[in-house]
């Protein structure tokens, strides 16, 4: 009998790399998608075919696929009420979720309303870190500190989460009931099976907990280590480790950014506009993110971290707004071409720029890499190269079809 495989996508800068769409592309030959981190911090955009917008924060965006299972693992951190919430926004799409086609691990963590209090009274105070205010930080360090409460013992013991909590969310838990099981033992089920599962990063490598830019990080593991233990299986069944960068680079928050750009006229034209559905401002927060140029060291490094096999690119339809030529960081002065891991170290590094000439032909409507303007295929090319990885998809824009594929996986 086949065993079946995971087949992992990573965001391999500091997140918005357009994840979800790879996500959703991959989900239809695949057959259970599964989250094994983060929580409502987290933001992924799926276009459906109808040109809507569907806004994911915890569901697995193979959601919009009818054949597919959905799995939030015990890696996850949950907002019961929050999550009710986000099923009822996308069944307002006319897509339905059930306990047929979502499971949810009875082993992660919920958050509670003293746990989004606590995030918000250390937003406000010096130890602010652009956090999104959902509540991460303060469940992770109850998580660790063993004061936490988990969806099995919510659901066994709903005195105690009224006692921590209020009546809305003893509500929530209740009718997550029929969704909850043990989705470690689910999964190796499915896999022993043959079943193809479809791993989906939330946040990004910078944010890392171990390998980020600390303390500018999430409280969770979302390089490949956490897909292990944020789903429950054993590394032999990783097979495709997907890494998906973005040619307009940016970050919401604090921390080093060694690529950053200042030029408010350049950061308004590479930003687009809020309305926009690709505008670089924040699906969660609607803050403006901070941009900068292609940052090769840093994604080498995340390359080496996670064992990355293909790469996607996204964006490149926007390669145009950084004007008549791009500048692409090749190295750092004396760290050289793998970016250092300390944010003290990245704070002192200088970036080293090779420029390619750009082009002004809109791309968006591209399927063919045969057909793209030549300096495009040399950007493509260089960066390949340079990162010694190769590049399985291109996005030249938002929509499903607006990518170009190079080879399949
Ligand atoms: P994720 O969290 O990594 O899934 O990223 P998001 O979905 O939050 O952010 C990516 C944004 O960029 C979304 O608005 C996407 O629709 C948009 N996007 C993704 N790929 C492309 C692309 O190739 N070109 C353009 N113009 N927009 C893209």
């Amino acid at each position: 009998m086949n065993i079946g495989a995971v087949t992992v996508v990573l965001g391999l800068q500091r997140g918005d790399e357009g994840k979800g769409r790879f996500v959703d592309e991959l989900a239809s030959s695949h057959d259970i998608v599964a989250r094994f981190n983060g929580g409502p911090n987290a933001g992924h955009t799926v276009v459906l075919p109808d040109n809507t917008e569907l806004d994911l924060h915890l569901v697995p965006s193979g959601i919009a696929h009818p054949n597919v299972v959905n799995v939030i693992g015990n890696g996850c951190l949950i907002d019961p009420v929050k999550l009710l919430k986000e099923f009822s926004d996308i069944e307002a799409k006319g897509i339905k979720v059930t306990p047929s086609n979502l499971k949810i691990s009875t082993s992660a963590h919920l958050i509670l309303p003293s746990h989004i209090d606590g995030d918000k009274a250390r937003e406000s105070t010096g130890q602010a870190q652009g956090s999104t205010n959902s509540g991460i930080a303060q469940v992770s360090a109850d998580k660790y500190s063993r004061s936490g409460i988990t969806l099995a013992q919510a659901l066994s013991n709903p005195e105690m989460l009224l006692e921590k909590s209020s009546q809305e969310y003893v509500d929530a838990v209740n009718k997550l009931t029929g969704f909850s099981i043990d989705t470690s033992l689910y999964v190796n089920q499915q896999l022993i099976d043959g079943k193809k599962i479809l791993a989906e990063g939330a946040q990004a490598f910078l944010l890392d907990i171990d390998h980020g830019m600390y303390p500018f990080v999430t409280s969770s593991t979302t390089t490949i280590g956490g897909v292990c233990t944020g789903l429950g299986i054993s590394p032999k069944y990783i097979d495709q480790v997907i890494g998906v960068i973005k040619a307009t680079q940016s970050h919401v928050g604090g921390g080093p950014f060694v690529t950053e750009i200042t030029d408010d006229n350049l950061l308004n034209s590479l930003r687009g506009k809020q309305t926009e559905v690709d505008g670089e401002f924040g699906t969660t927060t609607g803050r403006a993110r901070r941009m900068g140029h292609l940052d090769l060291p840093q994604i080498k490094r995340a390359i080496m971290i996670n064992g990355i096999t293909h790469l996607a690119i996204t964006k490149v339809d926007c390669i145009p707004r950084y004007g008549d030529h791009i500048q692409i960081c090749t190295s750092y002065k004396d760290a050289g071409d793998i970016a250092p891991v300390s944010a003290e170290a990245l704070n002192h590094s200088t970036p080293k720029y090779e420029n390619l000439p750009s082009w002004t032909e809109d791309i968006s409507v591209i399927t063919n890499f045969d057909n793209l303007p030549e300096n495009a295929k040399n950007y493509i090319k260089f960066i390949e190269e340079k990162l010694s990885t190769p590049i399985f998809r291109i996005g030249v824009g938002p929509n499903r079809d607006q990518v170009i594929k190079l080879t399949d996986i």
